[in-house]
């Protein structure tokens, strides 16, 4: 605390990313990054934009991979948004799209920058409860409200919502916002972005974080209306023109290219998910239905907080989250399968 902050900065309570170890070498199953590199000419077109033209601003419009992009949806370029990772996204679009008085609604159990974003921009908001098995109660989206923010599938829980009950929600709110957060929709799920034409008020928000192995290239993207996307651009262009760098504007691009290569690291990790879901099932977990590139498991046995510090002390990293309604929960990253026979192993041992 200090005499020198303002007062939105002292009433902050900022996001709490999981933690970036450097004291040892871990096995890190904790921030969803995906443990296959990204596709070699994605590293190539990196390499080669990274020339005396660094000294050049980018294109504050990203107009090429905006082509790249809308091309491989289908989509016009004015219905794409690029930026430097979803998250600055999601910012972009709570400022665009959502006012102060008029309560927005997320699930209770969700992606935890929400309540910040809220906070940051003074939005109110009212959470709709999950139910038992921590599926999205649809109805609970059918009241009044100011927007609506999902991610699909859900973090951290991992469960997907089938992509038709999205449409009902964005048909249901004509007069809001629908943003549907897709940052794990690549690992088995359907994307919204079909639905696009349909709806003026459907925003769709994707990352080249996990899929396709960028988390640190900082790249996201944001699919919808074009009168959505003016709104995004117009809140964009009073922070910061140059949002995207010219590094990752040239790998980002590749990424969509190399289609082979994106389809294969992905089964490899729904393959990897499925076989250890059935492990640990075997071993008394409960393991929620994860349509993600990371698993929510407990076990009847022993409590959480214990399995996450005798994992660390092993050398494993995952996310324990001290909340309500989850705190008996580990949420697991899906790694190589070598990382996760460890895991396997070493759980096993601490169970018995
Ligand atoms: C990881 C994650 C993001 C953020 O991704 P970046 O593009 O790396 O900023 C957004 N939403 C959810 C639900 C995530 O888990």
């Amino acid at each position: 605390m200090s005499i020198y902050w303002s007062e939105r900065t002292r009433n902050l309570e900022p996001y709490v990313p999981g933690e970036q170890p450097r004291d040892r070498k871990y096995i890190k199953l904790n921030t969803n990054e995906n443990p296959y590199p990204p596709s070699p000419m994605v590293l190539d077109a990196i390499r080669k934009a990274c020339s005396e033209d660094i000294r050049i601003y980018p294109d504050p419009d990203c107009d090429s991979l905006r082509e790249t992009i809308a091309r491989y949806y289908n989509l016009k370029k004015e219905q794409v948004f690029v930026g430097n990772g979803s998250d600055e996204l999601l910012a972009f679009s709570f400022m665009a799209f959502f006012d102060p008085c008029n309560p927005i609604l997320f699930p209770d159990i969700t992606y935890s920058f929400y309540p910040v974003y809220a906070s940051i921009f003074n939005i109110n908001y009212k959470v709709v409860e999950l139910d038992e098995e921590f599926s999205i109660p649809v109805e609970g989206f059918f009241q009044e409200n100011g927007g609506i923010i999902i991610p699909n599938p859900n973090a951290p829980t991992g469960k997907y919502l089938d992509v038709g009950l999205i449409a009902r929600i964005a048909r249901k709110n004509p007069g809001s916002v629908v943003i549907i957060d897709e940052a794990y929709i690549d690992f088995g799920g359907e994307s919204a972005v079909k639905y696009i034409g349909d709806f003026k008020n459907l925003l769709i928000i994707q990352t080249l974080s996990k899929s396709r192995s960028l988390a640190g290239l900082r790249l996201g993207y944001a699919l919808g209306h074009e009168d959505l996307i003016q709104g995004i651009n117009r809140v964009k262009n009073s922070f910061n023109s140059y949002t995207v760098s010219r590094l990752a504007l040239a790998g980002a691009e590749e990424a969509f290219r190399d289609e082979d290569y994106f389809r294969e690291t992905r089964r490899r990790i729904i393959e990897t998910r499925e076989r250890v879901s059935l492990s640990l099932k075997s071993m008394g977990f409960k393991v929620v239905d994860s349509k993600a590139n990371f698993i929510f498991i407990s076990h009847p046995g022993v409590k959480s907080p214990v399995l996450f510090k005798r994992l660390r002390e092993k050398g494993i990293l995952v996310r324990h989250f001290d909340k309500p309604r989850i705190s008996d929960y580990l949420r697991v990253s899906i790694g190589s399968d070598e990382e996760m026979d460890v895991f396997l192993d070493v759980i096993g041992k601490l169970l018995v």
